[in-house]
């Protein structure tokens, strides 16, 4: 294991090697190659040579209409969320009849029932003993929410030393500065800022797959073990991407992981946090990831699915132990968050509607035909450029040797009316849950034509 002190140093100096100001490709003038296209910041882009030529005009089911036309599959659900698929009648009309009563009310304050109906049902369908449901815009400010939630556990016990969160190498947490804080620190997109964001552990990432011997299990559970051990005093929580890390390379784990670590963690009175951001909504084959162990975590974040990608909302949903140390006749104690569309009543009414058609058309059927189609398309496909395929769930990814092998491939699959967005060495497909057999297939098709192309 390796913690942030030991590898990366205070000294200013570490830092400015990969400051974007000092790198030598920043002392020539920048070109914009496509002046048009740079009024809208477009994300995880280098906009110097920013070309787009897909322009989205309408989106049904699981297809996204072009500006010329053309229909593309949606693979990745954009960004995983569109779990329904896009234009659904039952969503709109929930939204739309929400839209007459108000769109949005502060939550400062005031009660509305939408809001309180959906917390209600996220704590009769999150696992046992996850309680209280605070709600906010994002993933990421879910997660930051959860920290900080964390951190004031122990400060409101008068415990000030419990300071620190433990991650995973490999994790993605989000791009806020806590949750970059948390992103794997060597490999992960916010490695630049890492030495300025607070200083984290991290764990080797469990990656002995879903069902390791009991031998792997034991060493990778060992790490945690260790550090726990050593400096166990010092941290109020670890979070994790249940089962699945997400964005930091689709690496999957087992149920029995987390068993253990939950045990770890109650013996060092610290905290556990899943981030179901990714995860949650049926992703990894069950309502949630944490529905595969044995175990309930202290805090779970949810978004992505939370709303079938309509709005974003987050819901960060904490055990009846953590709530517990909010309360007191001391105002200070209270948690000192709001954002300021939280419940937002729009978000609330679809995502309540979003789990009524799951639960009524049984979507975790569907995600288990899906987990099958993918393991006969994608597990066992050989390539000498391919290091592993890996399917879990409504996920399946391959990994290559060298991310640049990916190159062109995008346009490859929309000329083959599939859209798809690898990122680093991940070639991957996270489709809508309404998707049929026959399009799945085509995803899976197109992944694999880009093998085996002429080149
Ligand atoms: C996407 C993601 C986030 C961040 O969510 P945003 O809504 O994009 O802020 C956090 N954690 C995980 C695991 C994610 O996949």
């Amino acid at each position: 294991m390796h913690t942030s002190d030991t590898n990366h140093s205070q000294d200013p100096h570490a830092l400015n090697k990969n400051h974007p100001e000092k790198s030598s490709q920043q002392s020539s003038q920048p070109v914009l190659q496509n002046p048009s296209s740079n009024t809208l910041w477009y994300p995880y882009a280098q906009m110097q040579n920013l070309e787009l030529n897909l322009e989205v005009v309408e989106a049904n089911g699981v297809y996204l209409t072009m500006k010329d036309g053309k229909q593309l599959v949606d693979g990745i659900s954009s960004w995983w969320c569109v779990t329904h698929g896009y234009n659904h009648p039952e969503l709109n009309q929930a939204m739309f009849e929400q839209a007459q009563k108000f769109s949005h009310v502060m939550l400062g304050g005031l009660k509305n029932q939408v809001t309180e109906s959906f917390a209600q049902k996220l704590v009769e369908i999150t696992p046992d003993g996850l309680n209280h449901v605070f709600f906010s815009d994002s993933g990421s400010v879910g997660v930051e929410v959860a920290i900080k939630m964390a951190l004031q556990y122990f400060f409101n016990q008068g415990n000030q030393n419990k300071t620190r969160i433990v991650a995973l190498e490999r994790a993605y947490h989000g791009d806020t500065t806590a949750c970059m804080s948390v992103c794997d620190p060597a490999e992960g997109m916010h490695k630049m800022f890492h030495g300025i964001t607070p200083e984290q552990f991290f764990l080797p990432a469990p990656t002995s797959g879903f069902a390791p011997s009991e031998d792997a299990l034991e060493k990778e559970i060992a790490h945690a073990k260790t550090l726990f051990e050593e400096h166990g005093d010092t941290i109020a929580a670890v979070i994790v991407e249940p089962l699945l890390q997400g964005a930091g390379g689709f690496n999957i784990y087992s149920p029995e992981y987390l068993n253990r670590l939950k045990a770890l963690c109650e013996e060092h009175n610290i905290l556990l946090i899943f981030d179901e951001v990714a995860t949650g909504f049926g992703r990894t084959g069950k309502l949630f990831a944490a529905d595969h162990t044995n175990i309930s975590p202290d805090i779970m974040v949810l978004a992505k699915g939370l709303t079938a990608g309509y709005v974003g909302h987050a819901a960060t949903i904490a055990s009846t132990q953590v709530f517990n140390a909010f309360l007191s006749d001391s105002p200070s104690k209270a948690f000192m968050h709001g954002p300021t569309f939280m419940g937002n009543p729009l978000a609330c009414a679809i995502g309540l509607k979003a789990i009524e058609i799951f639960e009524r058309d049984n979507y975790l059927e569907k995600i288990a035909t899906i987990e099958s189609i993918l393991k006969e398309e994608l597990l066992g496909f050989e390539h000498d450029e391919i290091v592993e395929t890996r399917v879990l769930g409504a996920t399946g990814a391959i990994e290559v040797k060298e991310a640049r092998f990916h190159h062109g491939i995008q346009e490859f699959a929309a000329e083959r009316g599939v859209w798809i967005r690898p990122f680093e060495r991940y070639i991957y497909t996270m489709p809508p849950y309404v998707i049929t057999p026959e399009e799945l297939r085509k995803i899976t098709q197109v992944m694999k034509d880009w093998f085996q192309r002429e080149r």
